[in-house]
Order: C-alpha cells, then sequence, then structure tokens
C-alpha cells in the first residue's frame, strides 16, 4: 500500500469528544470516524486491525469444534416473547416494525435465535455436543454511550453457543472456551484475568469475565493475591461472620438532633462514632413494593445480591414521595426502628451494637439502636459490596482492587432458554429433555480498544505485530531523491514479495512529519531510507516499541525483518 492512497486521515490534536486514550488515538491515527452516538464506521487501517483480531477468534474456535453461521441482526418479537426476555430488555432493546406492523428487534445477543434454530433440527443426543458461533454486530440503546468502542450501541462480537446433553458435556464446552479464550488473548498481546462475575440479563450459574487490567476500565475487579480468587465487585462474596451481637452493655435508645447533617461523615464528625458504627437505611421499591435495606455504614449495599435475594424483576431506589410515606420524614433519615416494611440486613449488621441509625423523623438521628431490641430484621444476607481489604472467601488472604474492562465472558447457561423454547432431545434411554446450553462472548471492538489501552505511548499506538494494520513501513527521507526512491520501491516490492505488510510512505512530505504519522499508526517497524546510509550500503530499521534503531546491509534487511514478524513479539 502507498501512504499517499491510504484513506487514513491523522489528525494532529486531540478530539474533544474522546476521553480514553484509546478512543483518542482511533481518532486520531484515522482508523475510524464516528457516525452517531456511540456508532463508528472502521476506515480501512481500523478495520485490517478489527479483522486479525476476528481471524485469531475464528482460528480458536475452529480449533474447539466451533463451527461458524451467520445469524440476522434483525430478530422476530416472537422468539423472544417466547423466552420472556421481549420484556426485561427494556429500553436497552433497539425496536423496529416491519411494513405489516410485525415487531422485530436488532439483536442485542442471539439466544433465542440460535434455539430456535437447532430446536428444529437436532433431535438426538448423536448430534451433540454442537458449538456454533458467529462474528456480527450487535445493537444495544445504551443511556449513555462513551469511550469509542468501549462502550457503544452498535458492536462487534464473537458469539458461539453450546449445547450438550448432560452437565459434563457443558463442562467439558465451558472450560473448552475457557482455555480457547486465553489463547485468543494471548496471541492479540493483551494479559486476561479470568474473574468470577454476576451472569445479568443473559442469565445462568455459572459465569467468568475475562478481564484487562486497566485505568480506563468501567468494571471494578477484587482478587486475592494468596489463592488466586478473583471477582467483579458485583459478584464478590462477603464474608459471613456467624454469631449474634457481643450483648456487652446495651446503651439505652436516644434521640439526638442532627440538623444541617447530610452525609455519614458529617453525622459521624458531629457524634463522634465511627461509620462502622453507624446502619444505613435504603428504602427500595421491589417490583413496586416498599422493603428496606440495611448495611453498615462503612459498607455499600450490591443491589444485584439484594435483586437476587428478593427474586424481584425490578429493583429500584425509591422516591422522595414513597420513602416520606414509609418513613414518615424525607430522604436522609431512614432508620429501621419502627418501620414497618419488611428488612433486609447484611450479615455484618448482625455484629453492630448501640448503632446510630435515623430516627424516621426530620434533622433526627437515634443513639444506641440495637438489633433485636429496637428492631426486628426479616432475613440476613450477604448483601454488601466486598472491598478491598476484606478478608478473602476461599483463603485467609486480604482482598485487593483494580479496575479493569471486560474483553470476554463464558457463561453456562443450563435450560433456561431449551426449557422456556421447548428445545429438546431424545437421550439415550429415549427420554426427551431439554438441550443443556452454554454461550461465550468476546467484543472485538473492546478488545482492539483494550490492546490500545496497554500499549500506547506519548506518541501513539504501539500495535503487537499479531494485530498491527501492517508490520512495516518504509520511509524515504526525500522521494525527490531518485537514488532513495528507488531503494525504497525495491524493498517495498522485495517486502511485499515476502508477504510482509508494508506500506511505502511515498507523500512528498517533511521527514518529521511522516515519522510522526507512522509512530502514531504504530507500525511495529519502520524502515528509514535515507541519504548518509544508502552512501553505506545500509538501512536503519526502527522498532516501534522499544524504539531500538539498527543499522542493516542493504541485502539484509528482508531477513531481519521476517525474523521479526515471525517472531511476532517485540518484547
Ligand atoms: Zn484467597
Amino acid at each position: 500500500m502507498l501512504m499517499s492512497q491510504l484513506y487514513a486521515p491523522t489528525l494532529r490534536e486531540t478530539p474533544a469528544e474522546a476521553e480514553l486514550v484509546s478512543h483518542q488515538l482511533m481518532l486520531r491515527a484515522g482508523f475510524m470516524r464516528r457516525s452517531a452516538s456511540g456508532m463508528y464506521t472502521f476506515l480501512p487501517l481500523g478495520l485490517r486491525v478489527i479483522r486479525k483480531v476476528e481471524q485469531i477468534i475464528r482460528e480458536e474456535m475452529n480449533a474447539i469444534m466451533g463451527q461458524e453461521v451467520l445469524m440476522p441482526i434483525v430478530q422476530p418479537a416472537e422468539l423472544w416473547q417466547e423466552s420472556g426476555r421481549w420484556g426485561d430488555y427494556g429500553a436497552e432493546m433497539f425496536r423496529l416494525q416491519d411494513r405489516n406492523g410485525r415487531q422485530f428487534c436488532l439483536g442485542p445477543t442471539h439466544e433465542e435465535l440460535i434455539t430456535a434454530l437447532v430446536r428444529s433440527e437436532v433431535r438426538s443426543y448423536r448430534q451433540l455436543p454442537l458449538r456454533l458461533y458467529q462474528i456480527q454486530n450487535k445493537y444495544r440503546d445504551e443511556i449513555r454511550p462513551r469511550f469509542g468502542l468501549m462502550r457503544g450501541r452498535e458492536f462487534i462480537m464473537k458469539d458461539m453457543y453450546s449445547f450438550d446433553k448432560d452437565e459434563e458435556g457443558l463442562d467439558a464446552s465451558y472450560w473448552a472456551a475457557y482455555h480457547a479464550y486465553e489463547r485468543i488473548f494471548k496471541r492479540c498481546g493483551l494479559e486476561v484475568h479470568p474473574v468470577e462475575a454476576d451472569s445479568g440479563a443473559i442469565g445462568g450459574d455459572v459465569t467468568h469475565e475475562f478481564m484487562v487490567l486497566a485505568e480506563a476500565g468501567e468494571d471494578f475487579v477484587l482478587f486475592c493475591p494468596d489463592c488466586g480468587y478473583a471477582a467483579n465487585v458485583e459478584r464478590a462474596e462477603g464474608v459471613d461472620q456467624p454469631g449474634e451481637a457481643p450483648q456487652d452493655d446495651l446503651q439505652p435508645l436516644e434521640e439526638v438532633a442532627t440538623p444541617k447533617i447530610s452525609t455519614i461523615n458529617q453525622l459521624c464528625a458531629f457524634l463522634n462514632r465511627e461509620p462502622k458504627d453507624c446502619i444505613k437505611t435504603l428504602i427500595y421499591l421491589a417490583d413496586g413494593k416498599p422493603v428496606a435495606a440495611l448495611v453498615r455504614g462503612d459498607h455499600n449495599l450490591n443491589e444485584i445480591k439484594l435483586r437476587k435475594l428478593l427474586k424481584c424483576q425490578v429493583l429500584e431506589l425509591a422516591d422522595a414521595e414513597t420513602i416520606g410515606r414509609v418513613t414518615g420524614a424525607p430522604v436522609g433519615f431512614a432508620g429501621p426502628v419502627g418501620l414497618q416494611v419488611p428488612l433486609y440486613a447484611d450479615f455484618a449488621v448482625r455484629q453492630t451494637v448501640n448503632a446510630v441509625v435515623g430516627a424516621n423523623k426530620q434533622d433526627y438521628h437515634l443513639l444506641n439502636a440495637n438489633l433485636g431490641r429496637d428492631f426486628v430484621v426479616t432475613t440476613f444476607a450477604d448483601l454488601r459490596e466486598a472491598q478491598p481489604g476484606d478478608p478473602c472467601p476461599r483463603c485467609s488472604g486480604i482482598l485487593e482492587g483494580a479496575r479493569g474492562i471486560e474483553v470476554g465472558q463464558v457463561f453456562k447457561l443450563g435450560t433456561k432458554y431449551s426449557k422456556a423454547m421447548g428445545a429438546t432431545f431424545l437421550k439415550e434411554d429415549g427420554v426427551e429433555t431439554p438441550l443443556i446450553m452454554g454461550c461465550y462472548g468476546i467484543g472485538v471492538g473492546r478488545t482492539v480498544a483494550a490492546v490500545i489501552e496497554k500499549n500506547h505511548d506519548d506518541d501513539g499506538i504501539v500495535w503487537p505485530i499479531s494485530i498491527a494494520p501492517y508490520h512495516v513501513v518504509i520511509v524515504p527521507v526525500s522521494m525527490k531523491d531518485p537514488v532513495q526512491a528507488e531503494a525504497a520501491q525495491k524493498l517495498y516490492n522485495e517486502l511485499v514479495a515476502a508477504g510482509i505488510e508494508t506500506v511505502l510512505d511515498d507523500r512528498d512530505e517533511r521527514p518529521g512529519v511522516k515519522f510522526k504519522d507512522a509512530d502514531l499508526i504504530g507500525f511495529p517497524i519502520r524502515v528509514t531510507v535515507g541519504p548518509k546510509s544508502l552512501e553505506k550500503g545500509e538501512l536503519e530499521i526502527v522498532i516501534r516499541r522499544t524504539k531500538e534503531v539498527r543499522s542493516l546491509p542493504v541485502d539484509q534487511v528482508l531477513a531481519a525483518i521476517r525474523e521479526i514478524v515471525e517472531g511476532g513479539d517485540l518484547g
């Protein structure tokens, strides 16, 4: 490819719309352009990277008996009504109608479509296991699309679905995908950490997310340096400290005025108590019914855990009007004493004695509230968000925290979709039984963004060889010098003939401009063709990642480049 012909409009300035480095660099280096909020056009360089990641995924999926298919983006509503998710998916789903008024959606995921496909064809255990995958655009109407490819409304995803005859089969499919994912991300030059996670709207019980630890991540991961336990904070278990509250010195309940106090820290400073001596009371609506959730003042409630405990569809913080009706006070003064709604408390609340709580009265709190004497809890459960410094739920270690980018996720779905949609097969003993399913996703664009987040410097992107848009850029210092132009063209022809993906920067620009673009785009290898080295019969190779410069005799350049490209790793 000639640089003069390449459609890669680079930008000198950082676009204001981009917050993350990966987003900024993909725009600046001319890899993509925004078409609408959360939707992007990939330009030639960007698409080459996307296609390389896809090809790595394809090879690893095929290696575990995955077979590629391609399903429609537009999906009929009836299938989603069968699974019960047409309503569940809410405003995140792009919906549309055809000319006859029939309802469809733009697929946010494809469990329904694949289950419908397989149920009409698979009849017998002899046809199992079956692993089908596709690489395709998905659609989610995010409230706040941002961070470029990290959280788009249209995004490229690889999704695989496995169908097995029993739990052992599902286990084999699940771990085959899990290990394939480890290989895929390694080949893309990414270090990933599989963590236990919440299955969210997809459903199922067992799931791992593949996290790239990076400041730019939207997720928060807790991990144990001692035993390797790692979990998304949404999922991480709090450790139940069983036992009754210490019975020492129950002080009498006392009402205190706390005017103009709105935070736990202000309250603690005013009363000279610690946050752990307080109990926070949060009023929620669970499918429209008010409930109260109690956590210690130094803990945060994990809404996913509360929703699972209550087995409700919609859990939301109550509005001010509901809080007023339930507690008799404005927002900020809720407390468990005298509250006439079910109370769900985190285990840690059980150890709290003489607690500070809201008084259900404007500008008042209660001192020395005690469980059993002053209020009764409906159910204790693990309801709090685990946090760094907590004990590890698996060993005696202490959890640490880090931000992460989720690039893939694997789920054991079980029979959620096959039961709901009647996808069954005949077992060896002739009994008709639902297919056991798993599903496995990789965000292709997000993987590319994560690679950039982990591989860049002040000058631009530093691509790993495996997914670089091109391996080599040849930069003649001056195209006007026929000796340089000829040497550059000769090397270009040799590299292309050797199957090395090469760009020749044939533009009539100053060398500084060409070097800047080469660094910004992130070609792993740059060859400079300059008058001084040519006089010595040499060319200069510059390694993008290390900035190492090697002067080599012209006739050794091809072999040296081939060795670097085939080695695939520039340290
Ligand atoms: Zn541990």
